[in-house]
């Protein structure tokens, strides 16, 4: 948790602690509301869930009075808590991690999402994740229109202990990731994650790209999961993306990364909200370890304490 707040302290100064300081004055009039209001849409949770949350807090601070700054602090914790969802933690635990029992078969990860929101890095990071837990992973470098993108693939490869397939700079995305999931079935791997190209050129090319990726591995094996990576500090740029996303693949869970790098960590709440998909993981840095699962309560604590 100390390690949570540290990467979160933007968003802890300006949204959690700024929350805090609002309703734990006791007596709000008309403006105090219009603060809060804004603190939330500034944080990026967007103009439904801040309204949802404002009315919320509205009603319970009628109904149960809130006096001290802990009856504020609790009241808030449990409100922003039920605006992420009660499901979340059963959705992070259900990350594929490929079963043993499942006669060997790989659990098969795309990893979606535009160049440039933290894609490879998430792949690596996660292959870094499950090799820790135990699992032996696969990856493969299908983004094969970023040379550099193959290249730090397969660095994080060695440096994890995974086997990296990769095709030549250019050569057709989807038949790299069919290679590596045939490969990764033949050796019996955990996991096979599959690093995809993000060119949003347009919605066609995109749904050529990546629809075919998905259609070619297919032939060859289920895919478990289609985690679609979102950088945080884009707003809603980023919500934008997403939608185009989730038309072209069904995206099974969200990665939201760069939450360090930002004061609007109420993103997560607007991504879940619209996309109706759960944000299973987070990114709190460039680091090979800042990738963690995403959990309601934990989250809203680094923000509040
Ligand atoms: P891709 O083009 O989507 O594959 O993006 P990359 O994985 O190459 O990442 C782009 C940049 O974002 C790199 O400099 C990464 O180190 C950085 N990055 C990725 N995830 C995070 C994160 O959670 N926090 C921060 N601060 N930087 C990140």
């Amino acid at each position: 948790l100390e390690r949570l707040r540290g990467r979160l302290s933007r968003s802890r100064s300006t949204f959690g602690q700024g929350l805090l300081g609002l309703l734990g004055a006791g007596d709000l009039d008309e403006d105090s509301w219009e603060e809060i209001e804004d603190t939330l849409l500034l944080a990026d949770l967007g103009a439904a869930t801040t309204t949802e949350i404002t009315e919320r807090l509205r009603t319970e601070i009628a109904s149960r009075g809130v006096r001290t700054p802990e009856q504020a602090r609790a009241l808030l914790r449990e409100v922003l808590v039920d605006a992420l969802g009660p499901d979340m933690e059963r959705a992070v635990r259900a990350l594929p991690h490929g079963d043993p029992a499942d006669g060997g078969k790989p659990a098969v990860v795309l990893v979606v999402g535009v160049n440039g929101t933290g894609k490879t890095t998430t792949t690596g990071k996660l292959a870094r994740v499950l090799v820790a837990d135990g699992r032996t992973v696969l990856l493969g470098a299908a983004d094969t229109f970023r040379a550099a993108a193959v290249e730090q693939l397969a660095t994080w490869g060695s440096r994890v202990g995974a086997e990296v397939v990769r095709g030549k700079e250019g050569a057709d995305p989807a038949s790299v990731a069919f290679e590596a999931v045939s490969r990764g079935s033949d050796t019996a791997v955990d996991a096979v994650l599959v690093d995809t190209a993000g060119r949003l050129h347009t919605k066609t090319g995109l749904m050529d790209e990546l629809g075919k990726v998905k259609r070619v591995v297919e032939k060859k094996a289920q895919v478990d999961e289609v985690l679609l990576v979102l950088d945080a500090t884009t707003g809603q740029n980023g919500l934008i993306q997403a939608r185009v996303f989730s038309e072209v693949v069904d995206v099974t869970g969200i990665v939201l990364t760069k939450l360090d790098g930002t004061a609007k960590g109420g993103i997560v709440f607007q991504v879940q909200r619209e996309l109706g998909v759960p944000v299973k993981l987070v990114g709190l840095g460039e680091g090979p370890d800042d990738l963690a699962p995403f959990q309601p309560e934990a989250f809203v604590d680094a923000l509040l304490d």
